[in-house]
């Protein structure tokens, strides 16, 4: 890893200056395999934030981002993918090591980082620049326009900082925001990395400003500050709800993405062949301990039809055995550890809860004891694979944000659907059946943001991504992920204005 990419203490990023916190606070990133210092950063304060927010601000009010020529804005942010590919290895590293997920991973996440820059510059070079009304005169010429919204507080979450980051940043840049970033204390090594590459790719000073540093005073300082026009926050439903009534007082605009407890629905005729069956089984797996289900769409909650259950759970079972855990640079290493020792203790009081409650423990249930001797004091624990679970039970109703899964069964098509939206959330759920027709059907039912059919995880740039219920207000990516980050304003031209004589006098 090279110097470029590690920052130093001066991890503040404001009106183009890198900075330390003012009052010298620092906090140790810690890698989560070992637990070892992995970087040291400027711990931001209130001070900061003030500082940070009034260079958005005044980038906002005198700079020329805002009426930057669209194809400008639009060409910056084609750099800034560009750029991300340059450095892919090396970002992928870093993500991989400061949030324990495996190298591919990490990779993965930049291409996706890069798509979601080309996106949003496609999206906004190719618009026509407003829409044009019949005011039903030929003297008047009425047309709605989109505006930037203004100084925007990005807020995001440690499971995938860098694409998280990018859901916020490029919409924000194209519309023609300025903003300021806030990346989760645990994780922020590669969203300063983020901002250095807009650096590089020409952007003005004060548009993008980064302050790391807590939840509360950073975020929450952002969310209520006078001057921040909007605020986005990705992140847990606690956190969300005061983000929210922080905004309150100033009717900020309030964009949340939230957590999920998202159910994968498995219907017996998807397993009618063997096929089906392994592709099902297979998907389930990932669907739950993918990056050691710190996912937001973890498909935790598997709710399976009842005549093939024992079959498929004991399958499920023996894969997730066999899942490999370690440092995610090495080979083979299939998971990561949990983001940090919060998390697994919190995985660990929701297993012994589960099983507290009468869950069946068929896979996992404790940290693996067969890690290299550097790797004990790692966040590790086993892909865990609950049966017997009922919607009483904490471990079916919140979420785990850990290597978690349970099992719940039906025997109709009803009993699936009520299953699978007997949940407050509703981020997103899939379906695995061989009848199309059930497939539509189901899908239409299912109250959640993204419904996967016969598949589990992917999303599109183009295609919007949120929550029903308490998984969100608002949507990223697709138009409606831009439109987020702009107002709508209505021009009335009256071309041969007139007295209207209301008033006789
Ligand atoms: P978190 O809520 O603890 O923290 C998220 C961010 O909010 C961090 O930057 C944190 O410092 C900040 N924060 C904490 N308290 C705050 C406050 N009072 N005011 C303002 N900001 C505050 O969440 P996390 O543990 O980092 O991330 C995990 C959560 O994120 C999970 O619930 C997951 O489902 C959710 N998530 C959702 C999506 C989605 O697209 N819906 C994507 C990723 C993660």
């Amino acid at each position: 890893m090279s110097d470029q990419h590690v920052p130093d203490q001066h991890t503040l990023h404001v009106d183009g200056e890198w900075r330390a916190a003012a009052d010298g606070a620092t906090r140790e990133i810690l890698d989560p395999v070992d637990a070892t210092v992995l970087a040291v950063v400027a711990e931001g304060g209130a001070a900061d934030t003030d500082a940070a927010i009034a260079a958005a601000r005044a980038a906002f009010d005198h700079g020329p981002w805002p009426t930057t020529p669209v194809a400008e804005r639009a060409a910056l942010l084609r750099r800034v993918a560009d750029l991300l590919q340059r450095d892919r290895e090396e970002l992928g590293l870093l993500e991989s090591r400061d949030a324990g997920k495996t190298v591919e991973e990490g990779r993965v996440d930049v291409d996706c980082v890069s798509d979601a820059f080309r996106y949003f510059a496609d999206l906004v070079a190719g618009e026509s620049g407003g829409r044009v009304v019949d005011a039903g005169s030929p003297e008047v010429h009425s047309t709605v326009v989109h505006e930037p919204v203004g100084v925007c507080a990005l807020i995001t979450p440690w499971n995938y900082p860098l694409l998280q980051a990018s859901w916020k940043v490029a919409p924000a840049l194209a519309a023609g925001n300025t903003f300021v970033l806030k990346p989760s204390e645990i994780t922020p090594l590669t969203t300063v990395a983020l901002i250095r590459l807009l650096v590089e790719a020409g952007l003005p000073d004060g548009v993008a400003n980064l302050v790391t540093g807590a939840g509360d005073p950073v975020g929450a300082r952002m969310s209520e500050h006078p001057d921040v026009d909007l605020v986005s926050f990705t992140g847990g439903l606690v956190s969300g709800t005061k983000v929210m009534r922080a905004a309150a007082d100033t009717v900020k605009k309030v964009a949340l993405e939230l957590g999920g407890k998202n159910p994968n629905v498995v219907f017996a005729d998807a397993c009618a062949t063997e096929e089906g069956f392994d592709t099902a089984v297979d998907q389930a797996l990932n669907a739950a301990f993918i990056h050691s289900g710190q996912v937001c769409s973890a498909g935790s909650r598997l709710i399976v039809e009842e005549s093939v259950r024992e079959r498929f759970v004991a399958e499920l079972a023996r894969r997730a055995e066999r899942i490999r855990l370690g440092r995610g640079t090495a080979d083979g290493v299939e998971c990561g550890p949990l983001v940090s020792d919060r998390q697994l203790a919190r995985t660990e009081e929701y297993v012994a809860s589960a099983l507290a409650e009468g869950a069946v423990l068929r896979a996992g249930g404790q940290r693996p004891d067969d890690l290299e001797p550097a790797l004990k004091a790692g966040y590790f624990y086993r892909p865990t694979v609950l049966d017997g679970c009922h919607r009483e039970m904490r471990v079916v109703r919140e979420e785990v944000f850990g290597p978690v899964l349970t099992v719940e069964t039906f025997r109709t098509e009803d009993e699936a659907v009520a299953l699978a939206n007997d949940t407050e959330y509703g981020l997103a759920g899939g379906v695995w059946t061989a009848d199309p027709g059930r497939a539509r059907r189901v899908a239409g039912r299912l109250r959640h943001g993204t419904v996967w059919i016969n598949d589990f995880h992917p999303y599109l740039p183009q295609a919007e991504w949120g929550g029903f219920g308490k998984s969100g207000i608002g949507r990223e990516l697709g138009p409606a992920g831009l439109a987020e980050y702009r107002e709508t304003k209505h021009i009335y031209q009256n071309l041969a204005p007139r007295p209207v004589r209301w008033f006789k006098g």
